[in-house]
């Protein structure tokens, strides 16, 4: 393995990346004084911290989850491509393509840049702005899929099972599990691309996740509660849930539902058979392994640093194409949680 220095000024932690100069913290998974968040998934933004340099759309999201107060002074929030000086260093905000507000970090300091990717994606999204290439010295990738294994099928072959499976069998609806934040906004954006312009049930967890993508000008046409819908006009029809309630009492309120989850896990067929998914949907809001080793490339950094996931596997791409690289072994990642 080819050893990569560590350079003085960003300093990784357990806890999350330190940056010296400035006294902050990027994604720290404890409280602290000054922390910038890349987007708003529990595992990056933790409530409590004294303040928080986010983009708008990430503050929103952090207001709903925590009751942060977005507008407070202590707060800061930065469009993309806009950002902040600190103790030298100049913070950058850019589109990581992950969930509505996702953001890489770029840092420039004595004449060095250092991008943080946060997690995120390539292909396109109709939920967010897509990831733009930024390039740096150092690029701090994720790398929750960095396993050959981990190639994602087309979103839109997905998206077009789902609805040959509603369409199949008339008399049930098709139960789709999808984390609250970015993943249930993103297959409803998706259902409507594909020409679903029926009405999308939801459990209520999601709705207030859905308001706030719809305040943010993502339209999503029109969706009705579960609560409020009689179990006969779900028969035919697409539902949506967090993927706690697909086994939970919640869903016997539905009509003989078959069982869907969107997560990028779903192409491991033990994770579908653990949450009795009968049809499993390889949506996903990270980089797979294509996408994980072009971005690497195409950025084109002095070194990569691995972290959030299967570190090894694209270190050992690296190695092999002779790419300095480190792993960094950050603790309180959920890589379970919105994948
Ligand atoms: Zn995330
Ligand atoms: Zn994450």
């Amino acid at each position: 393995m080819v050893r990569a220095k560590t350079t003085s000024w960003i300093e990784p932690h357990p806890q999350g990346l330190y940056v010296r100069p400035a006294d902050l913290w990027i994604d720290p998974s404890q409280p602290v004084e000054r922390a910038v968040v890349t987007h708003g998934h529990a595992d990056h933004a933790r409530s409590g911290h004294a303040s928080v340099f986010a983009t708008p759309e990430t503050l929103a999201i952090m207001a709903l989850r925590y009751g942060v107060d977005a507008g407070a002074s202590h707060n800061a929030a930065f469009a993309y491509r806009d950002g902040f000086e600190r103790g030298g260093v100049r913070f950058t905000f850019h589109p990581a393509g992950h969930v509505l507000g996702s953001a890489q970090i770029a840092m420039d300091h004595a004449g060095e840049r250092i991008v943080v990717t946060g997690d995120y994606k390539r292909r396109p999204d109709p939920t967010c702005a897509p990831f733009e290439v930024v390039p740096c010295d150092i690029f701090v990738t994720e790398a929750t899929f960095g396993l050959p294994v981990f190639r994602h099928p087309p979103t839109a072959d997905e998206v077009a099972k789902l609805i040959a499976a509603v369409r199949a069998e008339p008399e049930r609806c098709i139960l789709v599990g999808a984390y609250a934040l970015g993943k249930a906004q993103r297959v409803i954006a998706e259902l409507r691309a594909a020409g679903w312009d029926a009405p999308i049930f939801i459990h209520g967890a999601l709705e207030r996740m859905c308001a706030l993508y719809v305040e943010h000008g993502v339209e999503l046409g029109e969706l009705r509660l579960v609560g409020e819908t009689e179990k006969d006009a779900m028969r035919g029809q697409i539902v949506l849930a967090p993927p706690s309630a697909l086994n939970d009492r919640w869903s016997r309120r539905l009509p003989d539902p078959v069982t869907a989850m969107a997560s990028g896990w779903m192409r491991v067929r033990q994770r579908a058979r653990q949450r009795m998914v009968e049809l499993p949907l390889v949506i996903s809001d990270h980089a797979d392994w294509d996408e994980l080793t072009a971005t690497i490339a195409e950025v084109n950094p002095k070194e990569s640093w691995i972290t959030h996931g299967s570190e090894e596997g694209l270190l050992r791409w690296c190695e092999l194409n002779q790419r300095k690289a480190r792993a960094l072994h950050l603790v309180g990642r959920d890589l379970e949680e919105e994948a």
